[in-house]
């Protein structure tokens, strides 16, 4: 192997996961897989094409740059919609290659009609619309000068949507707050649409919207984390369950890192392991170095902390993460030898190691850790 670890993604717990999502949301209501952060770690290369193998065929990005990153691995012709950065620059490449974007404040609207008016082709735009999270999006007091230039420029657009993002609908706390944002969604879609102006489809919701607020589901769902396995949140999992019967888990993670053991060592008991006096051996003990550290995304926070499989049992690490590499306590497993399997992520034999585990002990969200992935680290679809 050339490469010191790898991520593995499961074809089948991907699957899985889609369908389950499709079976949630209905079959009147499309699934945008969002694979913004490298489709959160996961690879926009791999998971493009995977999604489209298990029906996916829409796709919402955060930047242009990812926008074509996706247009390069679709083999469906999918739809691509960019919900954040895309500067007026690329607009026109945007329009030309019908590469769908969220407008949400007045000079990309602008450049967005003069662009298409210059290239003689509709621009596809979703208009974002300011209902309280106040990070992006046009709020009530524009909507008359929006309703103007929308009517006034018809023939150089197309209204492909109409959306908004909910402040933390993975959290009961912000309840009523969420509740405020539909009915002001749906108080400005319907003033838009007293002025002629419907859109081809309404999307509001992120998962845990979509698990938690059913209203919100709409025509489409732009779902991430839930893709690859994860829950939203602890309480969007249990808020989801205890409507269930079956109690399991009906996702499975995707993603699983796994690298090998590099060398073994023995070390006497009084002996400091690894730099300075981080860690002292109190008994005679066995080491494994592994050839992964904070420079290919494993958390130094981790060190002391953090938990790896060999051969099948959970083993601790000990000392500090080195920049390239770690130290494990392997005593317990003496006959482990050079280029043993080590997983970082995922299942060995009956054991597991979860990014929240991994999250917990590093303080991380799994959205934070998964997008850390770094890109350079080769992605494997297995079975
Ligand atoms: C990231 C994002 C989503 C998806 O969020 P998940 O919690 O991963 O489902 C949806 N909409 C917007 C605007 C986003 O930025």
């Amino acid at each position: 192997m050339l490469n010191t670890s790898a991520l593995y993604i499961s074809r089948s717990a991907y699957q899985k996961n889609i369908n389950y999502i499709k079976s949630i949301i209905g079959e009147t209501t499309k699934l945008s897989a969002v694979i913004k952060g490298n489709a959160y770690g996961h690879g926009i290369e791999v998971i493009v094409p995977l999604a489209e193998e298990c029906g996916v065929d829409h796709f919402s990005v955060f930047s242009a740059q990812e926008a074509r990153r996706a247009l390069k691995a679709t083999t469906k012709n999918s739809t691509i919609l960019i919900m954040g950065w895309i500067d007026n620059a690329e607009l026109e490449w945007a329009i030309m290659n019908d590469i769908e974007f969220f407008v949400f404040e007045f000079d990309r609207l602008k450049t967005a009609i003069y662009e298409a008016k210059q290239c003689g082709k509709k621009a596809k735009i979703h208009i974002e619309i300011e209902t309280g999270m106040n990070r992006t999006g046009f709020s009530e007091k524009n909507i008359g000068k929006l309703i103007q230039i929308l009517q006034n420029n018809k023939e150089y657009y197309e209204f492909s949507g109409l959306c908004t993002h909910y402040a933390g609908a993975e959290s009961i706390s912000n309840y009523a707050r969420i509740k405020s944002q539909i009915k002001v969604f749906n108080k400005l879609r319907k003033w838009l649409k007293r002025n002629g102006l419907i859109a081809k489809i309404n999307h509001t919701a992120c998962s845990a919207a979509a698990i938690s607020y059913p209203e919100t589901r709409m025509d489409m769902v732009r779902s991430g984390i839930l893709q690859y396995g994860f829950w939203p949140s602890p309480e969007t999992f249990i808020h989801h369950i205890s409507k269930q019967e079956n109690k399991e888990d009906p996702l499975t993670r995707v993603l699983a890192w796994r690298s090998r053991v590099m060398d073994t060592k023995d070390v006497k008991t009084g002996e400091f392991i690894g730099y300075g006096t981080n860690y002292i051996a109190r008994d005679n003990m066995k080491i494994a170095t592994v050839p992964v550290g904070y420079a290919m995304g494993y958390s130094r926070s981790l060190s002391h902390q953090g938990r790896v499989l060999i051969n099948g049992q959970r083993q601790d690490i000990i000392g500090i993460v080195n920049m390239s590499l770690l130290i494990v306590k392997i005593t317990e497993i003496p006959d482990t030898q050079k280029g043993d399997e080590v997983v970082l992520i995922g299942k060995q034999g009956d054991s597991e190691i979860t990014v929240s585990s991994f999250s917990e002990f590093s303080d991380q969200l799994n959205y934070e850790l998964l997008t850390r992935l770094p890109t350079d680290i080769p992605r494997i679809i297995e079975f």
